[in-house]
């Protein structure tokens, strides 16, 4: 279903979007900028106007905070882990560029940080965690197509 008076917006640029219907099967739905030109640096990722995470932790570091990254992703579950990954990630002003040059090990260490700080009851302790937490990892940076800036005006 398409029509005038939809709410998607686009993640990476903030501008409204058009939705276009194929013409001919499998009359699937793509996405438009609605301004004078079409970008041709990034391709429109539509996401619903309020749905992004107004996250107040990051999802890497899990450190209480702003998250102003963004990481674009398409909803996963993990059948290995039994995990559900639902859209995209907030991170935090360090993790964010992180991500973007997937630097794991690094991020890896800043939630060990963070945890080091908490009482020790409240430190998820097993083996195999580091491979577990990376491999997790791995699986968003299939379906990662982005780190961009957090619009809070997509939100409002
Ligand atoms: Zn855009
Ligand atoms: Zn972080």
């Amino acid at each position: 279903m398409s029509g005038g008076g939809n709410k998607m917006m686009c993640a990476v640029c903030g501008y409204p979007l058009e939705a276009f219907t194929q013409q001919e099967p499998p009359f699937e739905e793509s996405y438009g900028h609605l301004r004078p030109w079409e970008a041709d640096d990034h391709i429109p990722v539509p996401v619903p106007r309020g749905t992004l995470p107004n996250a107040s932790r990051c999802d890497f570091c899990d450190r209480d905070g702003p998250t102003p990254w963004l990481i674009l992703a398409d909803s996963f579950v993990d059948t290995v882990f039994g995990y559900e990954s639902d859209g995209h990630w907030g991170a935090c002003e360090t993790c964010g560029p992180l991500v973007k040059r997937r630097r794991w090990t690094e991020i890896y260490a800043r939630l060990m940080e963070t945890e080091s700080t908490r009482p020790i009851e409240q430190r998820p302790r097993f083996p195999g965690r580091r491979a577990m937490t990376m491999e997790w990892w791995g699986r968003l940076e299939v379906h990662m197509h982005g780190v961009v800036p957090f619009r809070e005006e997509l939100n409002t």
